[in-house]
């Protein structure tokens, strides 16, 4: 039997995927049942203006005809010998894995923090047999859920326990976008897990695949079972609260000021939102410097709409998912990059704030993406010099709090957060009313400019007014801004040198988003799975 990959088939919208078998067939030139089987490996929609959207495959099929196949192939179809990509397993990597060493009992390999980086870098050391700590500030999923809506129906925040805080990491309550720009070996890997944990099977073939938050917590949920049944051992509302360094080598870590840990190795997968973390590490003298990262608004337009901009006359066609865009702009003489970022087709826009105080905006939607609007950041680049004095690497973090505290307060101090008809903000002239928005728990009426530097408003209206050439009726009466979108990267890096762990502290290992590394759940996984790599390598070095 000979298994070949054929690429570039098309589906019109009206076509069932049944009809692969035939159109595969008619363009080998080959009976149908000269073909055994065929499996979708990659699916995508091109949804390009003026022409009718159709979907994009590539498949893998199985040939029971030996005879030859054309050499002259219809436009855009390609056929290539299949070679199967198995997903790489990390654990392969290092020799032993022995949890002793000198037949010394190892303590136990900490990692701090719960959200994909932490989650992987666990996962990769369990099943390689490493004793593991998992330490995560925040509580379990289902009692995470619980806190978060009491914040989104009463504004009743709860500090240790939030969007931004508990199991499954700041992502949790997100659109579960799992595209990822690296060409990492283990992104299938990490895919094929989720899918073992209950994810959706299309996220192996979708060109842009997404899970949802609602299956996203089922998900974490058993990765959790499975890291137990591993033997890692995994304590919840367990916040790091501060550092025991000895001779530039991490000794101990402390849980709620009074537990002492001890531990050789850990891995800090902290995220970017635990400012108080960042703090301990400096006042430590853990080497870490500003880096650049991005403001702004979330924006806010009903599906429908986005649909017929993106979709034009199809935009109602029943087998079209609802619209995304992602479009970027520059601005000549201020010299920003404005982008749409982490866009969230039928979604909401969610509060998630972590700390009392401070406002600040994101997106989620469940894995239907039925939701009635959809939102997308919309951010403009920020540099090192925008806000950090020489030498203070903390200092970003500063520069958005005050942001989120302004919005805070022009939300009127109740975590509702202020919004603006996007029309109002681009032609500085507010209505003081807003429509309806998705908003947890809810806008109140604002100048947006008020919540944003000048830098970042200024280059916004330059941005979005090409934003609305590329698609017109963006800026359209329908269409809100919320602010502010603050946590679209960390401002802070930890250095860390080729072997993984902290320029200046042995033994630890800065990973995922928080360390400035990483952005997005597959690239924090990823660097999750490279920090436990590393931490088996260094043992390994030593047994
Ligand atoms: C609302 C929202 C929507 C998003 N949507 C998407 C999306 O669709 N697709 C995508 O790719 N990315 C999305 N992101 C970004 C993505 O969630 C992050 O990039 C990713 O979660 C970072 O992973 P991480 O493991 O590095 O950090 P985090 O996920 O932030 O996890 C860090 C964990 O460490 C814990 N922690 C922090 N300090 C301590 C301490 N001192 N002691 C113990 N525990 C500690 C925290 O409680 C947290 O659980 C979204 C983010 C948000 C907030």
């Amino acid at each position: 039997m000979r298994v070949i990959r054929l690429s570039g088939l098309h589906l019109t919208l009206d076509e069932q995927e049944e009809c692969l078998m035939t159109k595969a067939a008619q363009v080998l030139g080959i009976p149908v049942d000269g073909i055994a089987s065929l499996t979708i490996i990659k699916k995508a929609l091109d949804a390009r203006r003026n022409k009718p959207p159709h979907f994009v495959y590539a498949v893998k099929i199985s040939l029971t005809d030996t005879g030859t196949l054309p050499e002259i192939l219809p436009e855009g179809i390609q056929v290539l010998m299949f070679h199967d990509e198995p997903a790489v397993d990390p654990s392969s990597v290092g020799s032993s894995g022995v949890p002793r060493q000198g037949g010394v009992e190892r303590p136990p390999v900490v990692v701090i923090g719960s959200g994909p980086a932490g989650l992987f870098a666990a996962y990769t050391l369990a099943i390689k047999g490493l004793s593991v700590l998992l330490l995560e500030r925040g509580r379990p999923i289902e009692k995470r859920v619980k806190d978060v809506r009491t914040f989104w129906e009463k504004g009743v925040l709860d500090p240790r326990s939030n969007v931004l805080f508990g199991e499954g990491g700041a992502g949790t309550f997100s659109d579960g976008k799992l595209t990822s720009r690296s060409k990492n070996p283990y992104s299938l890997w990490v895919k094929k897990i989720l899918v073992d944990m209950g994810a959706q099977e299309s996220i192996l073939a979708d060109a842009k695949p997404h899970i949802g938050t609602d299956s996203l917590r089922e998900v974490i949920i058993h990765l959790r079972g499975k890291l137990i049944e591993l033997g890692c051992a995994i304590q919840f509302e367990a916040r790091v609260t501060d550092f025991v360094i000895r001779q530039n080598e991490i000794a101990a870590v402390v849980v709620n000021d009074k537990q002492e840990i001890k531990a050789d190795e850990v891995i800090l997968a902290i995220g970017q939102s635990a400012d108080d973390t960042y703090g301990k590490l400096d006042e430590r003298g853990v080497k870490m410097e500003a880096k650049p990262f991005a403001m702004g608004l979330r924006v806010e337009h009903p599906q429908a709409l986005i649909n017929s901009i993106q979709y034009g006359r199809w935009s109602n066609h029943p087998h079209l998912p609802p619209a995304e865009y992602f479009v970027t702009a520059t601005t000549g003489g201020l010299n920003r990059s404005v982008y749409t970022f982490c866009m969230c087709p039928g979604g909401q826009v969610i509060g998630c704030s972590a700390l009392p105080g401070f406002v600040m905006t994101n997106g989620m939607s469940n894995s239907e993406r039925s939701g009635e609007f959809a939102n997308s950041a919309v951010v403009v680049n920020v540099r090192v010099e925008d806000f950090a004095a020489q030498g203070e690497p903390l200092s970003g973090l500063a520069f958005r709090s005050h942001w989120e505290r302004e919005a805070f307060l022009a939300g009127g101090g109740n975590y509702c957060a202020p919004a603006e008809r996007l029309s109002g903000f681009i032609e500085q002239k507010s209505s003081g009313v807003v429509g309806r928005t998705s908003f947890l728990p809810g806008v109140k009426a604002a100048f947006l400019a008020d919540v944003l530097p000048e830098f970042v408003s200024d280059a916004l209206r330059v941005g979005i007014k090409q934003f609305d050439k590329k698609m017109p009726g963006f800026i359209s009466e329908e269409a809100h801004v919320i602010g502010v979108e603050t946590r679209t990267s960390s401002p802070v890096r930890i250095c860390r040198g080729v072997d993984g762990q902290s320029e200046n502290v042995r033994g630890l290992y800065p990973c995922g988003e928080g360390a400035g590394y990483a952005g997005g759940i597959i690239s924090s996984a990823l660097d999750g799975i490279k920090a436990a790599q590393n931490v088996i390598a260094a043992i390994d070095g030593c047994q």
